[in-house]
């Protein structure tokens, strides 16, 4: 495919829009119209998009004759242009290609918030069906999903109470690194010794934090210890950090307050009652796979049984709360390895499912194997989430929070499962975003809201740790924007 710009005002847009259709790197881009008519000559399906700062005019190209085939003019002044200009696109395409996703138009990580927002200016529920399905072509089973999502989430989120704030601490250590793995987070073998330090820093970082927020009057309601993965720290580190919150927030103000402790391979039975003791109401063991070839494949240290064991004894404990994380979509699984990970998760009854659907970022080791990697195919893993969705709503659990990422095969979703009474608060307020979450640690990124403006600011910390360690007070300076709430 070759695609001709002149002036095009939206070149981000047009991109996330074709690559729903075709990959990008058998896209070529060029500004000089004989390059694009010789393509077009050549056999490429060709794609115009001219703008004069007023009018854009998006024409499709036939293959060989290089003949308009459908051409349309939209005028800047014209309300909510980007997504008439993305609809276009879309509609082009889609007259020549197949498309690769369910989500028409919508390429956002969070589309809940039109739902939100629709919700927001008293649309009823029955209208906003169409609307999405119209302004986004958008299919009916996310519509309604969408839709089902918000009606959950808006009696946890509204309404705004701009006097409470969310924590988040970022551990950045894992004992292996994840094969899909793209955050921030340092292996424990290689880094392990800058771990001492970093806690000390992060304990002073939440000293500050803490004072800051009792200074202006908000009271920390939530908190959530993420990464990475909290478990990396030994007893004393975990029993040092816990202590230290807890030292800070009354207890029994917290909603909820999640460790996700992830890996089954770091965590014991003492850093378990560590938690409980310290007010941990939620924690999160996650699995992603019970097929213990594929946990191999992934860079995992454990087996499927010791998912199983962990589980039993984070329930001897006393935890009421549990998240189990599953990937769709890891190398070499099938629907029916998928759907016996679900048949076993579900016979650990964990109170949160959260489904994920594989992504190949970048940053990740699968990225640089992709050669030697056999992926998913888009429908298998379609199917996959479908069956899920099955099995789990057949045991009760219902969506209670959704997102989507850069990169998923299938252009699908992540999907938050809970049964009744279980939703996490932390996870409706990160994806909603009119809830301020101060974030603490290196790579961890707060999110200071306005509600009254109708905008939040992100201030991100360094990712690298040495960064976060030797510039400290550039971090501390920079979290005196709590001031400003
Ligand atoms: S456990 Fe999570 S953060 Fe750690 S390496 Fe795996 S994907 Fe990355």
């Amino acid at each position: 495919m070759i695609v001709y710009e002149h002036g095009n005002p939206l070149n981000y847009e047009l991109k996330l829009i074709l690559e729903l259709f075709v990959p990008q790197s058998q896209i070529q881009y060029t500004d000089k119209r004989d390059e694009f008519h010789n393509g077009v000559t050549e056999g490429a399906f060709g794609l115009t998009i001219e703008s004069d700062g007023n009018k854009t005019v998006i024409s499709s190209h036939e293959a060989f004759s290089a003949k308009v085939l459908e051409q349309r003019t939209l005028f800047a002044l014209e309300n909510s242009f980007k997504n008439r200009f993305k609809k276009h696109i879309y509609q082009l395409m889609s007259e020549s290609f197949d498309s690769l996703s369910k989500w028409g138009t919508l390429v956002g990580i969070r589309p809940v918030k039109i739902v939100h927002e629709l919700l927001d200016r008293s649309v009823p529920v029955e209208e906003i069906k169409p609307i999405i399905g119209e302004d986004y072509l958008v299919s009916p089973e996310k519509v309604d999903l969408l839709i089902e999502t918000a009606l959950r989430e808006r009696p946890h989120l509204y309404p705004h109470d701009p006097d409470l704030i969310s924590l988040y601490i970022c551990i950045p250590f894992c004992p292996t690194r994840c094969l899909y793995c793209s955050f921030p987070s340092n292996d424990l073998q290689k880094k392990g010794k800058l771990l001492p330090i970093y806690l000390d820093k992060l304990i002073e970082e939440l000293d500050f934090v803490v004072g800051e927020i009792k200074k202006i009057g908000k009271t920390i309601d939530c908190i959530y210890v993420g990464g990475g993965t909290p478990t990396s720290l030994d007893e004393q580190q975990l029993e040092r950090l816990l202590g230290k919150i807890k030292s800070h927030v009354a207890i029994d103000e917290i909603k909820e307050f999640t460790v996700e402790a992830g890996r089954p391979d770091t965590i014991t039975r003492e850093k378990l009652e560590i938690m409980r003791r310290h007010g941990v109401d939620r924690i999160c063991i996650n699995p992603q796979t019970m097929n213990d070839q594929t946990l191999v494949a992934i860079g995992r240290d454990h087996g499927a049984d010791q998912i199983i064991d962990v589980m039993a004894l984070a329930r001897n404990v006393g935890f009421k709360t549990i998240n189990m994380d599953l990937i769709m979509g890891l190398p070499g699984e099938t629907v029916a390895d998928a759907e016996k990970t679900v048949d076993s998760i579900i016979k650990m009854a964990p109170e949160n499912i959260t489904v994920h659907t594989l992504a190949v970022k970048r940053a990740s080791a699968l990225n640089e194997s992709r050669e030697t990697v056999e992926l998913a195919h888009d429908v298998t893993v379609e199917t996959m989430l479908e069956r899920c969705d099955a099995k789990l709503r057949a045991v009760g659990h219902t969506p209670y929070y959704m997102y989507r990422q850069k990169k998923m095969i299938g252009h699908l979703e992540n999907v938050g499962y809970a049964i009744k009474g279980h939703s996490s608060l932390y996870n409706m307020r990160i994806m909603e975003e009119k809830h301020t979450i101060i974030a603490l640690g290196a790579g961890a990124v707060s999110k200071i809201c306005y509600p009254e403006e109708n905008r939040h600011e992100r201030v991100a910390n360094f990712k690298g740790l040495e960064d976060y360690i030797n510039r400290f007070d550039e971090v501390l300076e920079k979290k005196k924007v709590i001031k400003s709430l």
